[in-house]
Protein backbone atom coordinates (compact mmCIF):
# COMPACT_ATOMS: atom_id res chain seq x y z
CA UNK A 1 0.00 0.00 0.00
CA UNK A 2 1.67 2.99 -0.88
CA UNK A 3 1.48 6.54 1.24
CA UNK A 4 -1.58 7.71 -1.28
CA UNK A 5 -3.76 5.00 -0.54
CA UNK A 6 -2.84 5.46 3.16
CA UNK A 7 -3.57 9.24 3.66
CA UNK A 8 -5.73 11.53 2.02
CA UNK A 9 -5.77 14.40 4.34
CA UNK A 10 -2.80 15.83 6.09
CA UNK A 11 -1.43 18.72 8.58
CA UNK A 12 -0.55 21.82 6.97
CA UNK A 13 -0.89 25.37 7.38
CA UNK A 14 -3.18 28.10 4.91
CA UNK A 15 -4.49 30.77 4.62
CA UNK A 16 -7.26 31.59 6.98
CA UNK A 17 -10.38 33.91 5.88
CA UNK A 18 -9.08 36.81 8.21
CA UNK A 19 -5.77 36.24 5.91
CA UNK A 20 -3.47 34.86 8.86
CA UNK A 21 -1.73 31.74 8.71
CA UNK A 22 -4.23 28.68 10.49
CA UNK A 23 -2.76 25.01 11.25
CA UNK A 24 -5.25 22.58 10.09
CA UNK A 25 -5.52 18.79 10.40
CA UNK A 26 -7.77 18.06 6.68
CA UNK A 27 -6.13 19.82 4.37
CA UNK A 28 -5.87 17.60 1.04
CA UNK A 29 -2.11 15.91 -0.12
CA UNK A 30 -1.23 17.57 -3.48
CA UNK A 31 -1.79 14.84 -6.53
CA UNK A 32 1.42 14.19 -8.14
CA UNK A 33 2.21 15.92 -11.00
CA UNK A 34 5.01 14.94 -14.25
CA UNK A 35 8.56 15.71 -13.31
CA UNK A 36 7.43 15.98 -9.43
CA UNK A 37 7.66 14.10 -6.36
CA UNK A 38 6.18 14.26 -3.17
CA UNK A 39 7.88 14.81 0.00
CA UNK A 40 7.10 13.74 3.83
CA UNK A 41 8.12 16.70 5.35
CA UNK A 42 10.68 16.78 7.80
CA UNK A 43 12.01 20.10 8.60
CA UNK A 44 10.98 23.51 7.14
CA UNK A 45 12.55 27.16 7.35
CA UNK A 46 11.43 30.68 7.46
CA UNK A 47 11.56 33.23 4.78
CA UNK A 48 10.74 36.70 4.63
CA UNK A 49 8.81 35.95 1.58
CA UNK A 50 6.73 33.54 3.57
CA UNK A 51 4.88 36.30 5.59
CA UNK A 52 4.73 39.08 3.14
CA UNK A 53 2.95 36.88 0.19
CA UNK A 54 -0.11 36.41 2.69
CA UNK A 55 -0.66 40.21 3.88
CA UNK A 56 0.28 41.34 -0.06
CA UNK A 57 -1.21 38.94 -2.19
CA UNK A 58 -3.82 37.40 0.40
CA UNK A 59 -5.84 33.93 -1.10
CA UNK A 60 -7.97 32.31 1.92
CA UNK A 61 -7.14 28.40 1.70
CA UNK A 62 -3.53 28.64 0.33
CA UNK A 63 -0.71 26.93 1.49
CA UNK A 64 2.13 28.76 2.90
CA UNK A 65 5.64 28.10 3.07
CA UNK A 66 8.43 27.92 0.78
CA UNK A 67 11.71 25.83 2.29
CA UNK A 68 11.95 22.31 3.56
CA UNK A 69 13.66 18.88 3.63
CA UNK A 70 12.27 15.53 4.14
CA UNK A 71 12.06 12.01 2.46
CA UNK A 72 10.69 11.53 -0.89
CA UNK A 73 7.54 9.10 -0.92
CA UNK A 74 5.98 8.82 -3.68
CA UNK A 75 7.81 10.49 -7.12
CA UNK A 76 5.97 10.35 -10.96
CA UNK A 77 6.84 7.81 -13.23
CA UNK A 78 8.97 9.92 -15.65
CA UNK A 79 10.52 11.28 -12.48
CA UNK A 80 12.15 7.56 -11.39
CA UNK A 81 13.92 7.15 -14.97
CA UNK A 82 16.11 10.30 -14.99
CA UNK A 83 17.10 11.45 -11.76
CA UNK A 84 19.03 9.95 -7.98
CA UNK A 85 15.46 10.88 -6.40
CA UNK A 86 13.53 8.21 -5.62
CA UNK A 87 10.76 6.78 -2.48
CA UNK A 88 13.47 6.77 0.24
CA UNK A 89 15.68 9.80 -0.88
CA UNK A 90 16.52 12.01 1.85
CA UNK A 91 16.05 15.79 -0.03
CA UNK A 92 15.88 19.47 0.44
CA UNK A 93 14.56 22.32 -1.47
CA UNK A 94 12.29 25.06 -2.40
CA UNK A 95 8.64 25.41 -3.80
CA UNK A 96 7.62 28.51 -4.50
CA UNK A 97 4.27 28.70 -5.03
CA UNK A 98 3.31 32.12 -6.80
CA UNK A 99 0.21 31.29 -9.19
CA UNK A 100 -3.17 30.73 -7.29
CA UNK A 101 -4.02 27.13 -8.61
CA UNK A 102 -0.67 25.72 -6.79
CA UNK A 103 -0.74 27.97 -3.40
CA UNK A 104 -4.12 26.13 -3.16
CA UNK A 105 -3.10 22.92 -3.85
CA UNK A 106 0.79 22.66 -2.23
CA UNK A 107 3.61 24.37 -0.29
CA UNK A 108 6.07 23.10 2.13
CA UNK A 109 4.54 24.17 5.62
CA UNK A 110 2.58 20.71 5.31
CA UNK A 111 3.08 17.15 6.12
CA UNK A 112 3.40 15.87 2.48
CA UNK A 113 5.35 18.66 -0.02
CA UNK A 114 4.97 18.36 -3.71
CA UNK A 115 7.99 19.17 -5.60
CA UNK A 116 10.30 19.18 -8.64
CA UNK A 117 12.32 16.33 -8.33
CA UNK A 118 15.09 18.48 -10.66
CA UNK A 119 15.32 20.83 -8.45
CA UNK A 120 16.36 19.16 -5.22
CA UNK A 121 19.42 18.89 -3.00
CA UNK A 122 20.31 15.12 -1.71
CA UNK A 123 21.56 15.98 1.69
CA UNK A 124 23.21 13.54 3.65
CA UNK A 125 20.90 12.24 6.91
CA UNK A 126 23.79 11.61 8.82
CA UNK A 127 26.41 14.04 7.91
CA UNK A 128 30.01 14.33 8.93
CA UNK A 129 30.62 16.88 11.97
CA UNK A 130 29.99 20.26 11.09
CA UNK A 131 28.22 19.41 8.02
CA UNK A 132 24.98 20.46 6.86
CA UNK A 133 22.73 18.19 8.50
CA UNK A 134 18.48 17.61 7.53
CA UNK A 135 17.46 20.35 9.55
CA UNK A 136 19.98 23.20 8.30
CA UNK A 137 19.30 21.48 4.68
CA UNK A 138 15.72 22.92 4.99
CA UNK A 139 17.48 26.25 4.76
CA UNK A 140 18.71 25.72 1.89
CA UNK A 141 16.14 25.57 -0.75
CA UNK A 142 15.40 29.72 -1.65
CA UNK A 143 19.09 30.95 -1.28
CA UNK A 144 20.22 28.31 -3.09
CA UNK A 145 17.84 29.03 -6.38
CA UNK A 146 18.32 32.49 -5.65
CA UNK A 147 21.87 33.10 -5.76
CA UNK A 148 21.84 30.45 -9.21
CA UNK A 149 20.17 32.84 -10.48
CA UNK A 150 21.56 36.39 -9.07
CA UNK A 151 25.11 35.04 -10.09
CA UNK A 152 24.55 33.24 -13.37
CA UNK A 153 21.71 34.18 -15.16
CA UNK A 154 22.51 36.36 -18.43
CA UNK A 155 20.06 38.82 -17.57
CA UNK A 156 21.73 38.88 -13.53
CA UNK A 157 25.23 39.23 -12.99
CA UNK A 158 25.79 36.96 -15.28
CA UNK A 159 29.35 36.11 -13.68
CA UNK A 160 31.85 34.06 -16.07
CA UNK A 161 33.65 31.50 -13.28
CA UNK A 162 31.90 29.29 -11.45
CA UNK A 163 32.23 26.47 -8.90
CA UNK A 164 33.01 24.12 -11.45
CA UNK A 165 35.55 26.32 -13.33
CA UNK A 166 36.95 28.77 -10.74
CA UNK A 167 39.01 31.68 -11.62
CA UNK A 168 42.43 32.99 -10.70
CA UNK A 169 42.15 33.78 -6.66
CA UNK A 170 45.74 35.47 -7.26
CA UNK A 171 43.44 38.74 -9.10
CA UNK A 172 39.84 38.16 -7.42
CA UNK A 173 37.37 40.11 -9.07
CA UNK A 174 35.48 42.18 -6.16
CA UNK A 175 31.98 41.66 -6.12
CA UNK A 176 29.47 43.15 -3.71
CA UNK A 177 27.37 41.33 -1.46
CA UNK A 178 24.93 43.94 0.03
CA UNK A 179 23.34 42.31 3.10
CA UNK A 180 25.51 39.39 3.79
CA UNK A 181 24.50 38.11 7.20
CA UNK A 182 20.92 37.46 5.20
CA UNK A 183 20.53 33.72 4.47
CA UNK A 184 20.95 34.44 1.06
CA UNK A 185 24.08 36.65 1.64
CA UNK A 186 26.02 33.71 3.27
CA UNK A 187 25.24 31.25 0.35
CA UNK A 188 26.45 33.82 -2.15
CA UNK A 189 29.80 34.72 -0.47
CA UNK A 190 30.43 31.42 -0.18
CA UNK A 191 29.33 30.71 -3.71
CA UNK A 192 31.40 33.70 -4.99
CA UNK A 193 34.81 32.87 -3.30
CA UNK A 194 34.40 29.25 -4.32
CA UNK A 195 34.18 30.27 -8.13
CA UNK A 196 37.28 32.56 -7.29
CA UNK A 197 35.86 36.11 -6.74
CA UNK A 198 36.59 38.42 -3.74
CA UNK A 199 33.33 38.93 -2.07
CA UNK A 200 33.07 41.70 -0.27
CA UNK A 201 29.86 42.75 2.11
CA UNK A 202 27.91 45.00 4.34
CA UNK A 203 26.44 43.72 7.62
CA UNK A 204 26.59 44.42 11.01
CA UNK A 205 29.48 44.40 12.79
CA UNK A 206 28.37 41.59 15.53
CA UNK A 207 28.44 39.73 11.76
CA UNK A 208 31.53 40.58 10.80
CA UNK A 209 33.32 36.92 12.21
CA UNK A 210 29.83 35.24 10.35
CA UNK A 211 30.69 36.47 6.94
CA UNK A 212 34.31 36.13 6.78
CA UNK A 213 33.62 32.39 8.11
CA UNK A 214 31.83 31.88 5.03
CA UNK A 215 34.93 33.49 2.65
CA UNK A 216 34.01 37.41 2.96
CA UNK A 217 37.21 39.29 2.24
CA UNK A 218 36.22 42.43 3.51
CA UNK A 219 33.27 43.84 5.59
CA UNK A 220 31.62 47.08 6.01
CA UNK A 221 29.53 48.32 8.27
CA UNK A 222 26.22 49.94 6.15
CA UNK A 223 25.15 52.08 9.28
CA UNK A 224 28.65 53.97 8.56
CA UNK A 225 28.08 57.30 6.92
CA UNK A 226 31.06 56.88 5.06
CA UNK A 227 30.74 53.61 3.90
CA UNK A 228 30.77 54.21 0.18
CA UNK A 229 34.17 55.78 0.53
CA UNK A 230 35.29 53.07 2.27
CA UNK A 231 34.30 50.11 -0.29
CA UNK A 232 35.41 52.59 -3.25
CA UNK A 233 39.26 52.58 -0.88
CA UNK A 234 38.72 49.32 -0.75
CA UNK A 235 37.77 48.20 -4.63
CA UNK A 236 39.77 51.10 -5.90
CA UNK A 237 36.71 52.22 -8.16
CA UNK A 238 36.83 48.55 -9.82
CA UNK A 239 33.70 47.37 -8.63
CA UNK A 240 31.77 46.09 -11.41
CA UNK A 241 28.94 43.63 -9.72
CA UNK A 242 26.59 44.32 -7.17
CA UNK A 243 23.96 41.61 -5.50
CA UNK A 244 22.12 43.13 -3.35
CA UNK A 245 20.47 40.88 -0.52
CA UNK A 246 18.51 43.90 1.54
CA UNK A 247 17.13 45.84 -1.73
CA UNK A 248 15.38 48.66 -0.30
CA UNK A 249 16.01 52.38 -2.25
CA UNK A 250 18.96 53.06 0.68
CA UNK A 251 20.85 49.70 -0.56
CA UNK A 252 20.15 49.98 -4.02
CA UNK A 253 21.78 53.71 -3.81
CA UNK A 254 24.65 52.53 -2.54
CA UNK A 255 25.43 49.46 -4.51
CA UNK A 256 25.11 52.40 -7.39
CA UNK A 257 27.24 54.45 -5.76
CA UNK A 258 30.19 51.74 -5.49
CA UNK A 259 29.70 50.50 -8.84
CA UNK A 260 32.74 51.36 -11.24
CA UNK A 261 32.38 54.89 -13.06
CA UNK A 262 32.71 52.76 -16.50
CA UNK A 263 29.04 50.84 -14.82
CA UNK A 264 28.50 47.27 -13.95
CA UNK A 265 25.87 44.88 -13.33
CA UNK A 266 22.84 45.47 -10.54
CA UNK A 267 20.62 42.46 -9.09
CA UNK A 268 17.60 43.28 -6.27
CA UNK A 269 15.73 40.74 -4.60
CA UNK A 270 12.61 42.97 -4.50
CA UNK A 271 11.33 45.66 -6.80
CA UNK A 272 13.13 48.85 -6.31
CA UNK A 273 11.63 52.30 -7.89
CA UNK A 274 12.51 53.26 -11.14
CA UNK A 275 13.83 56.62 -9.63
CA UNK A 276 16.52 55.12 -7.78
CA UNK A 277 17.53 52.75 -11.01
CA UNK A 278 17.62 55.39 -13.72
CA UNK A 279 20.40 57.65 -12.15
CA UNK A 280 23.10 55.82 -13.79
CA UNK A 281 22.51 54.45 -17.56
CA UNK A 282 25.85 52.50 -17.04
CA UNK A 283 24.65 49.96 -14.19
CA UNK A 284 22.15 47.38 -15.99
CA UNK A 285 19.79 46.61 -13.13
CA UNK A 286 17.84 43.47 -12.82
CA UNK A 287 15.09 41.79 -10.21
CA UNK A 288 15.83 38.34 -9.66
CA UNK A 289 12.95 35.99 -8.72
CA UNK A 290 14.08 32.87 -7.64
CA UNK A 291 10.50 31.63 -8.29
CA UNK A 292 11.19 31.26 -12.12
CA UNK A 293 13.26 28.56 -11.29
CA UNK A 294 10.05 26.31 -10.89
CA UNK A 295 9.15 26.74 -14.41
CA UNK A 296 5.86 27.73 -13.59
CA UNK A 297 4.24 30.71 -14.55
CA UNK A 298 4.59 34.00 -11.85
CA UNK A 299 1.03 35.37 -11.79
CA UNK A 300 0.67 37.36 -8.53
CA UNK A 301 -1.70 40.44 -10.26
CA UNK A 302 1.65 42.73 -10.01
CA UNK A 303 3.12 44.06 -13.03
CA UNK A 304 6.62 43.90 -11.14
CA UNK A 305 6.50 40.46 -10.35
CA UNK A 306 4.29 38.50 -13.05
CA UNK A 307 6.56 36.50 -15.26
CA UNK A 308 6.09 34.31 -18.12
CA UNK A 309 7.23 30.31 -17.48
CA UNK A 310 10.84 30.94 -18.06
CA UNK A 311 11.93 27.43 -19.68
CA UNK A 312 16.16 28.32 -19.33
CA UNK A 313 16.74 29.74 -15.93
CA UNK A 314 14.54 26.51 -14.45
CA UNK A 315 17.23 25.01 -16.66
CA UNK A 316 20.32 26.95 -15.53
CA UNK A 317 19.26 26.30 -11.67
CA UNK A 318 18.80 22.47 -12.53
CA UNK A 319 22.25 22.41 -14.03
CA UNK A 320 23.87 24.80 -11.16
CA UNK A 321 21.89 22.39 -8.24
CA UNK A 322 24.02 19.80 -8.78
CA UNK A 323 26.92 21.98 -8.97
CA UNK A 324 25.99 22.79 -5.38
CA UNK A 325 25.52 19.14 -4.70
CA UNK A 326 29.13 18.34 -5.35
CA UNK A 327 30.06 21.27 -2.52
CA UNK A 328 27.76 19.70 0.15
CA UNK A 329 28.89 16.24 -0.82
CA UNK A 330 32.62 17.75 -0.16
CA UNK A 331 31.47 20.02 2.48
CA UNK A 332 32.41 22.76 1.18
CA UNK A 333 29.06 24.76 1.64
CA UNK A 334 27.99 25.77 5.25
CA UNK A 335 23.91 26.37 6.11
CA UNK A 336 23.35 29.86 7.30
CA UNK A 337 22.85 29.48 11.35
CA UNK A 338 19.35 28.42 12.51
CA UNK A 339 17.25 29.44 15.43
CA UNK A 340 15.30 26.63 16.36
CA UNK A 341 11.59 27.00 16.73
CA UNK A 342 10.24 24.34 19.18
CA UNK A 343 6.62 22.50 19.05
CA UNK A 344 6.98 21.56 15.16
CA UNK A 345 3.73 23.34 13.12
CA UNK A 346 2.90 25.65 16.50
CA UNK A 347 6.84 27.02 16.51
CA UNK A 348 6.05 27.31 12.52
CA UNK A 349 3.01 29.83 13.25
CA UNK A 350 5.00 31.37 16.26
CA UNK A 351 7.78 32.23 13.87
CA UNK A 352 5.25 33.41 11.10
CA UNK A 353 3.29 35.76 13.69
CA UNK A 354 7.11 37.33 14.74
CA UNK A 355 8.00 38.01 11.37
CA UNK A 356 4.91 39.33 10.23
CA UNK A 357 5.20 41.91 13.46
CA UNK A 358 8.08 43.06 12.32
CA UNK A 359 10.46 41.04 14.33
CA UNK A 360 14.33 41.47 13.13
CA UNK A 361 16.35 38.26 12.83
CA UNK A 362 20.18 38.90 12.85
CA UNK A 363 22.13 36.54 10.66
CA UNK A 364 19.76 33.43 11.61
CA UNK A 365 17.29 31.68 9.71
CA UNK A 366 13.81 30.33 11.82
CA UNK A 367 13.44 26.49 11.32
CA UNK A 368 11.82 23.39 13.14
CA UNK A 369 11.42 20.38 12.94
CA UNK A 370 7.86 19.33 11.95
CA UNK A 371 7.94 15.46 11.87
CA UNK A 372 8.53 15.17 15.76
CA UNK A 373 8.64 11.18 15.82
CA UNK A 374 10.85 10.44 12.93
CA UNK A 375 13.91 9.09 14.25
CA UNK A 376 16.17 11.43 12.72
CA UNK A 377 14.49 14.59 15.16
CA UNK A 378 17.16 13.64 18.45
CA UNK A 379 19.99 13.49 15.79
CA UNK A 380 19.01 17.10 14.20
CA UNK A 381 17.99 18.44 17.01
CA UNK A 382 21.23 20.25 17.80
CA UNK A 383 20.48 23.94 16.60
CA UNK A 384 20.37 26.70 18.42
CA UNK A 385 17.46 27.16 20.66
CA UNK A 386 14.93 29.53 20.30
CA UNK A 387 14.85 32.45 21.78
CA UNK A 388 11.10 34.09 20.74
P1 LIG B 1 17.24 37.55 6.23
O1 LIG B 1 18.17 36.43 6.50
O2 LIG B 1 15.89 37.50 6.84
O3 LIG B 1 17.92 38.95 6.61
C1 LIG B 1 18.31 39.24 7.92
C2 LIG B 1 19.48 40.22 7.84
O4 LIG B 1 19.05 41.44 7.24
C3 LIG B 1 20.04 40.58 9.16
O5 LIG B 1 21.16 39.75 9.42
C4 LIG B 1 20.40 42.07 9.03
O6 LIG B 1 21.80 42.30 9.02
C5 LIG B 1 19.92 42.45 7.65
N1 LIG B 1 19.16 43.72 7.64
C6 LIG B 1 17.93 43.90 8.12
N2 LIG B 1 17.53 45.18 7.89
C7 LIG B 1 18.53 45.79 7.22
C8 LIG B 1 18.72 47.10 6.70
N3 LIG B 1 17.78 48.05 6.81
N4 LIG B 1 19.88 47.37 6.05
C9 LIG B 1 20.81 46.42 5.91
N5 LIG B 1 20.70 45.16 6.39
C10 LIG B 1 19.58 44.86 7.05
O7 LIG B 1 17.12 37.79 4.65
P2 LIG B 1 16.82 36.79 3.45
O8 LIG B 1 15.92 35.70 3.86
O9 LIG B 1 18.10 36.45 2.80
O10 LIG B 1 16.01 37.77 2.50
C11 LIG B 1 16.56 39.04 2.18
C12 LIG B 1 15.59 39.83 1.33
O11 LIG B 1 15.55 39.24 0.05
C13 LIG B 1 14.14 39.81 1.83
O12 LIG B 1 13.55 41.04 1.48
C14 LIG B 1 13.50 38.69 1.04
O13 LIG B 1 12.11 38.82 0.91
C15 LIG B 1 14.23 38.85 -0.27
N6 LIG B 1 14.34 37.61 -1.03
C16 LIG B 1 13.87 37.62 -2.30
C17 LIG B 1 14.03 36.51 -3.10
C18 LIG B 1 13.58 36.54 -4.51
O14 LIG B 1 13.39 35.50 -5.11
N7 LIG B 1 13.39 37.72 -5.09
C19 LIG B 1 14.64 35.35 -2.58
C20 LIG B 1 15.13 35.37 -1.26
C21 LIG B 1 14.97 36.53 -0.50
P3 LIG B 1 22.61 42.71 10.35
O15 LIG B 1 21.96 41.99 11.49
O16 LIG B 1 24.00 42.26 10.06
O17 LIG B 1 22.47 44.19 10.48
Amino acid sequence: MNSRQLLSRQHAIQQGNDGRPLFVTDAAVPALLPGHVLVKTFAVSLNPADHKILSNFPLPGAFVGTDFSGIVVEAADDVKEDTMIKPGTWVSGATFCFAAEHRLSSAAFSQYVRVRASLLLRPCPVPSPGGVGLLEAATLGTAVATCILALWSPDALHLPETPDKPGPTIEAVPVLVYGGSTATGTIAIQLLRLSGYGPITTCSPHNFDLVSSRGASAAFDYSDPDVAEHIKAHTGGRLKYALDCISNAASARLCYAVIQRAGGRYVSLERIPQEVLSVRQAVRPAFVLAAEAFREEIKLGHDGYDRPINKAKHELVVQYTEVVQRLLDQGKLTAHPVEMLEDGWQGVLKGLEFLASGGKLSGKKLAAIVDTENERTAEANAGTPCLI
